[in-house]
């Protein structure tokens, strides 16, 4: 099923994001957790693409087709281009079809250390278009209620997003954030660039403290005064700080669907009781 065909309901998307066990792990170590969130029944479930391109793709795309075809939920593989040739991008994407895959999260994928970048795709909206020419794939992109980290400016963002969506990106996702301000003025900024295409809101729980530091120094989310108060004064206590994490996204997801929103991506984190949590305080809202 392509994820185009979930919007434009009478109801909000829900869906969630996994992440395939690392390079030294067995594949099946993560197929219990994958199996209990699955059996809350999200509209669908992205999977992660390893962070260094070459040679990650085979564990996206064997979840993926997990997730789809034993678990019985549509998946979409994210597919990052910053270290890849083109002849790679081809032998993943004949990859993905083989396994019936047809919905891809079509990314540039951050910069490695000392790693040359491939010079076939620079930028996102490249790899859009170029699957695009493939096949009859269903993509989507990536956008930053707080900009990209890169990106000149916020306007400049905003249009290069744009670039993206007429290259063929049919569906966006966001970064996660906390604060629901800052999306509604990033909505706006989209709104006036003309880019009409849904637009899904990323809610990360917060299930320990150093994931979400880590998180936050990678994309530079904000962290309003409420939540960082959260931080501080359940730091030590690891269950009470997941219960705080798991009560804030609820209160984000239940404001930006009284406020319309187009859909909720919720950041997993391959763990089951906190997608639970979620999905049994929110499913009759959606
Ligand atoms: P782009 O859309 O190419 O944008 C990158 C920068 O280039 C931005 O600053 C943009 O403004 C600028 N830009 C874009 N087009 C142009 C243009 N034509 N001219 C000039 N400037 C331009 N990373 C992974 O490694 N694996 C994953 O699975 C993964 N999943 C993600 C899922 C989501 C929902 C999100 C939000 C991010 C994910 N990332 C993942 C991280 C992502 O790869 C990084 O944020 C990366 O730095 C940018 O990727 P992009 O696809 O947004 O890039």
């Amino acid at each position: 099923m392509k994820i185009k065909s979930l919007f434009g309901k009478d109801k909000a998307v829900f869906s969630f994001e996994v992440f395939p066990p690392k390079k030294d792990s067995p594949i099946e170590s993560v197929y219990e957790k994958l199996e209990e969130i699955c059996a809350l029944q999200p509209d669908f479930i992205s999977v992660t693409y390893g962070a260094g391109g070459a040679g990650g793709h085979s564990r996206t795309c064997e979840i993926a087709a997990k997730i789809k075809h034993d678990f019985h939920v549509e998946s979409m593989a994210h597919l990052t281009c910053v270290n890849s040739t083109r002849g790679m991008i081809d032998e993943t994407l004949e990859d993905f079809r083989r396994n019936g895959i047809e919905n891809i999260l079509a990314l540039r994928g951050d910069y490695t250390e000392g790693v040359a970048p491939q010079t076939d795709f620079r930028y996102a909206s490249d790899l859009c278009a170029y699957i695009k020419s493939k096949g009859d794939f269903d993509v989507s992109g990536a956008c930053y209620p707080e900009s990209h980290v890169d990106a000149e400016s916020e306007v400049a963002d905003v249009l290069n997003l744009k670039k993206k969506v007429e290259a063929g990106a049919g569906h966006l996702i966001s970064q996660l954030f906390f604060d629901n301000s800052l999306f509604y003025r990033f909505l706006e900024r989209t709104e006036i660039a003309g880019i009409n295409v849904p637009i899904e809101a990323g809610i990360m729980p917060v299930t320990n403290k150093r994931q979400i530091e880590r998180m936050v120094s990678l994309c530079g989310a904000s962290l309003p005064p409420k939540f960082a108060k959260m931080m501080q004064k359940y730091e030590s206590k690891p269950e009470a700080l997941r219960d705080a994490g798991i009560a804030y996204a609820v209160e984000q997801i239940v404001d930006l669907l009284a406020n319309g929103v187009d859909g909720i991506h919720l950041y997993t984190m391959n763990n089951p009781y906190v997608a639970e949590k979620i999905t049994r305080a929110v499913k009759t809202l959606l």
